[in-house]
This record gives structure tokens, C-alpha cells and sequence, in this order.
């Protein structure tokens, strides 16, 4: 009798349930489970992962069923250091912008599902002025644009419109250097058209990698089609975006599966495209509007600080971003684990910034301002960040990745930290704001490695506080 081909897993094919495999996702974390009894194995990887050339999602997996207190705080342990290596001390701070609540999908746990109730909206051109204007009295430079997915209502020449709007609108201190965009999977021919309006990164989560459950909670419109959405992009390296970020919605399949997954998905990236993604996102199901949260597995603080510090071990490179979702002092000990980029000041729904009466995507957990935010990362001895300078300065894809895998990045990101900092601190800060930038200032800029930098980047200071902006290196 002849038998059915099975499915091979291949991390090259263009196709998502060869690179995406399902067999040796279910195998492998088989195998993980008996592994992570073995504590000499598991401590070997942990070990493998301190020398900053991260692990394989055969080895991740494993991290993933490890209960031993001692061997998780040694994970955490190199999670911290891997983070210092890589990035410094420098948080990045950025804001989402939402710009259209259209959207034709029925993800079920999305407030902006299309059978939804509600009113929908799309900013015009003049509302999205107001929008950046109030993000940019706030101090922000780094924009991530989101959109639901409705062609008719929402089209890319809405988006691209949306874009170069940004870009041009400028107010007394304020400009927006970077937006990165997270809208549905699209056309080779959509990226292009987003890489000549210079997106920085361009963002979009699977949500889950595991087939049965991603068809159940996206039952219909084009967000359905999983094989799709799963190569979007490499549709969009294809296009020659560079910076490309994913993501898991954590709680909606076993986060084993999806963590192990979300690494062979980087392992994929590299492989066909020779760079990994840029950013991992690590959002966690909350309530929103019209979603039946008793449907799903919410995952606990514990499990999500687990994702983040094996995240951090496996694919040191990749910045880790995590939202307003979670409350700020939990907020805080994810970034000490790994995380290297964080929205502040955020507004979750269309409109949210000049105006608030349109519903919100999801409910937002932190709702300090960005200057409470830096203050209170910069009294946990971090550098808050506002630099978009890598983007602007075309270190994206195998360059930015070459610097970031040598451990060199924190040599440019520490200094424009301190720069951005400064200009932040002059154009946006009170008293107590100035005082705790200056002495995080004077300190820091002490550990510049390289001297000539150090140098330059005290003249950079001081002309900053003369009145100049937006040096960098
Ligand atoms: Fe639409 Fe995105 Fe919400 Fe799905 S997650 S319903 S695509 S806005
Ligand atoms: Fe990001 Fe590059 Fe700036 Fe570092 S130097 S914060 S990697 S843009």
C-alpha cells in the first residue's frame, strides 16, 4: 500500500508547514520533556547560551520544562548578563499609533474583530497631524503605525498617505525619525511600496504558530489563511525590507509550542534570508472588548518570565519588546530579564492621543506618562533611549545583525542613549527630571569604552544643551 508523503521539516523551504513543521515541533518538545530532567544537560545549554551565541529551538525547548529553582535563576542570571552584553544599559521607548479600526478579520480575541459592535474610524490627514503632534510634544521620535486590515476602507495608498504624513509633520521640539509599521500580510508589491516610503521595521505577529488552533481563532476574512500569514515575511525581505519583527500572542496554544516555534521561525529567516528577525514581541492575552477571556490559557507572570528569559538566551541578537499591557513594576523586572524596547504614553485605539472617545484595541495596564516611565527607569539604572539612529544611518538587516551577534552594538547604542537622553531632558524635562539626567549622564558617559567617541559624544552634550538637536552616531 502506498503510503501518504509525510510533511518533512525543512527550515529553507518557502512553504509554512515545511519550515513550520508541526511533527518536529511535537517531537521535540517530546524529547524536551525527558531532557530537562537531566540538570548536568540542562545546565551544559544554559552555559552554551552565556557565550552569547544563543541556542537552537531543540535546545531552547528544553529550557522550557525546566522547574528546578536553582537552574531558573541561573537562567535568568544569564538572560540579565546576555542583555547587558548586547545592549548596555539603554532602553528604547517608543508609541503605537493607531490610524485605522477597520478591519474584515474575526480574530477572536481582538476587540476590533469585524462582527464587533462599534464604531469605526479612520483619522484623516488632519486628525493624524494632531495625533503626532500630541506624541511629539510627549518627546516621542519612534512610532509604531497599526492598522486593522480592510482593503476598501484601510487600503496601502491609506497607509502609505498615513506615512508620509509623519514623516513631514513637524512641531516646535519635535519630530518623528522612525515609524515601523504593523499592518496585515500583504503583496511583494505592498512591502516595496512600504520599504520607498522608508519604514523602519515592519512588524506583524503570528499570534500562534500552531495550526489548528491559528484557523479556530482566526475564522474568517484573509487573516485566515494560515500559509499566508506565515510567509508574509519573507514576502516582505523579498521586497527588500530589511528589519522585519514577530511575534506570539502568548495564552491562545500551549507557549512551549509557540516559543519553540517562534525560534525555528528565526531559524527560517536566517536561513533563507541570512537575518534573523529584529524584534521579538512578546504580548500576553488581556481583556478587550467582546473577547470571552475563559476561552483561552492566560499565562502567569512565572511562565512569562520564562519566555522572555529563554527568548533572551536563544536568540540574543533580537531586540525584545513588550507594551503597555503589562503593569509597570512587572514591566520592570522583564526588562532586567531581557527586554530592550518598551511603548510608554501608550494609547490603544484609534484617535486615543488628541481625542480618547474611540474604543481601544486592548486595555492598557501602565498608564504612566513617558517622562514617569524614564524617571522610574532611570532610578532602576537604565538609560532611557530614544534613538532611532541604526535605521537612519543604514545599519538595518546583516549589518545592524553583524554588529549586534560581535556584541558592538552597545558601543553606539550607549552613547546615542545618553544623546537622546539629553535632548529629551532639555526639551521635555521638569527640575527632577534634568537633575536625574545629568548625574545618569556623567556617569555613564564615563563607561564609553572607545575614547574618541567618549570625546565626541561630550561635545555632542554640550551642544545639545546649547540648543542643538539630533546628533548621533
Ligand atoms: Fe483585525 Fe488585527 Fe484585530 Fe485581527 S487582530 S481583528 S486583523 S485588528
Ligand atoms: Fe537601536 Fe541602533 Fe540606536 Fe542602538 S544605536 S538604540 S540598536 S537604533
Amino acid at each position: 500500500m502506498k503510503m501518504a508523503n509525510a510533511v518533512k521539516y525543512d527550515p529553507k523551504s518557502a512553504l509554512a508547514d515545511e519550515f513550520m513543521n508541526d511533527a518536529e515541533i511535537v517531537s521535540v518538545l517530546e524529547k524536551a520533556k525527558e531532557l530537562a530532567k537531566d540538570e548536568a544537560y540542562v545546565e551544559s545549554l544554559i552555559d552554551k547560551a552565556a557565550g552569547y551565541g544563543g541556542l537552537s529551538h531543540r535546545e531552547a525547548a528544553v529550557l522550557t520544562y525546566v522547574e528546578e529553582p536553582r537552574l531558573l535563576e541561573k537562567i535568568y542570571a544569564v538572560a540579565r548578563d546576555i542583555k547587558s552584553h548586547i545592549y548596555g544599559k539603554r532602553i528604547v521607548l517608543f508609541a503605537p499609533i493607531y490610524v485605522s479600526d477597520y478591519c474584515v478579520n474575526e480574530c477572536v480575541y481582538c476587540g476590533y474583530h469585524h462582527s464587533c459592535d462599534m464604531k469605526r474610524k479612520r483619522l484623516t490627514m488632519d486628525e493624524l497631524r494632531q495625533e503626532v503632534d500630541v506624541l511629539e510634544k510627549m518627546g516621542h521620535k519612534r512610532l509604531a503605525l497599526e492598522a486593522g486590515e480592510d482593503p476598501q476602507n484601510c487600503p496601502i495608498e491609506y497607509i502609505l498617505e498615513c506615512l508620509d504624513t509623519i514623516y513631514k509633520h513637524s512641531s516646535e521640539n519635535g519630530e518623528i525619525r522612525r515609524v515601523n509599521v504593523n499592518i496585515a500580510a500583504t503583496t511583494v508589491e505592498n512591502y516595496r511600496k512600504l520599504k520607498e516610503a522608508g519604514i523602519g521595521t515592519y512588524i506583524l505577529f503570528q499570534e500562534t504558530y500552531h495550526k489548528e488552533t491559528y484557523l479556530k481563532v482566526h475564522p474568517k476574512g484573509p487573516k485566515h489563511n494560515y500559509e499566508y500569514h506565515t510567509t508574509a515575511h519573507d514576502r516582505a525581505m523579498e521586497a527588500g525590507i530589511d528589519d522585519v519583527g514577530i511575534g506570539v500572542l502568548y495564552g491562545l496554544y500551549d507557549w512551549h509550542y509557540d516559543l519553540t516555534a517562534s525560534f525555528m521561525y528565526a531559524e527560517h529567516l536566517e536561513a533563507v534570508h541570512g537575518v534573523g528577525p529584529h524584534t521579538i514581541s512578546v504580548p500576553r492575552i488581556k481583556p478587550a472588548n467582546g473577547v470571552d477571556l475563559s476561552l483561552y490559557r492566560p499565562i502567569t507572570d512565572d511562565e512569562f518570565k520564562r519566555i522572555v528569559a529563554i527568548t533572551r538566551l536563544a536568540v540574543p541578537y533580537t531586540g525584545i519588546i513588550i507594551s503597555t499591557r503589562e503593569d509597570a513594576g512587572f514591566r520592570e523586572e522583564l526588562i532586567s530579564l531581557g527586554v530592550s524596547q518598551t511603548s510608554a504614553g501608550s494609547s490603544t485605539g484609534v484617535g486615543g492621543y488628541a481625542d480618547g472617545t474611540q474604543r481601544p484595541q486592548f486595555e492598557v495596564a501602565d498608564h504612566r506618562t513617558p517622562l514617569e516611565v524614564t524617571k522610574s527607569l532611570m532610578r532602576e539604572g537604565y538609560i532611557p533611549s530614544f534613538c532611532t539612529a541604526c535605521y537612519r544611518s543604514g545599519r538595518t538587516g546583516d549589518r545592524f545583525m553583524s554588529l549586534a551577534k560581535a556584541g558592538q552594538i552597545c558601543n553606539v547604542c550607549q552613547p546615542n542613549a545618553l544623546l537622546t537622553l539629553k535632548e529629551y531632558s532639555v526639551g521635555y524635562g521638569d527640575e527632577e527630571f534634568r537633575k536625574m539626567a545629568d548625574a545618569v549622564i556623567a556617569r555613564e558617559v564615563e563607561n564609553i569604552p572607545n575614547e574618541k567617541i567618549r570625546v565626541k559624544t561630550r561635545e555632542y552634550l554640550q551642544r545639545i544643551e546649547n540648543g542643538e538637536t539630533d546628533f548621533r552616531f
